[in-house]
């Protein structure tokens, strides 16, 4: 069995991150047909699976790879901002803002009551509750 999939993967290009993410808007897009039944879901879904299937049977690897570069250039600044916003909701012990000036973040201690924050960066003064 093993060796029947080895052999027909064999020159092929197998899956990608771009891939795990259509299929993840696929499994998303699963949801509001679940409810609707529209035809413009099922017909979305399909061709996603229908490109998954074809990228992955794509023997030319190269072209493909380069789709998942792309694709890699688009979505890791967005998965670097998730991941920081993440990492704010997890921290209990501060707060964070954005500077109205610069628009860096800012990190301050909860539970201060009103505070006047002053931007490191470009030295702007703002009061925030804590
Ligand atoms: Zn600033």
């Amino acid at each position: 069995m093993f060796d029947f999939l080895r052999r027909l993967m064999y020159g092929r290009y197998g899956s990608d991150a771009l891939n795990q993410f259509l299929m993840v808007i696929a499994l998303v897009l699963l949801i509001p047909w679940f409810f609707t039944h529209w035809a413009i879901f099922s017909i979305l879904i399909l061709a996603l699976i229908i490109l998954i299937y074809c990228r992955m049977f794509s023997r030319n690897i190269y072209k493909r790879s380069a789709e998942n570069q792309k694709f890699l250039a688009w979505f890791a600044p967005i998965q670097r901002k998730l991941a920081g916003r993440k990492m704010q909701m997890q921290d209990k012990a501060h707060r964070y803002y954005k500077c109205p000036s610069c628009g860096r973040t800012l990190r301050v201690p909860r539970g201060r009551g009103r505070i006047e924050i002053t931007c490191p960066h470009c030295k702007r003064k703002f009061t925030k509750k804590t």
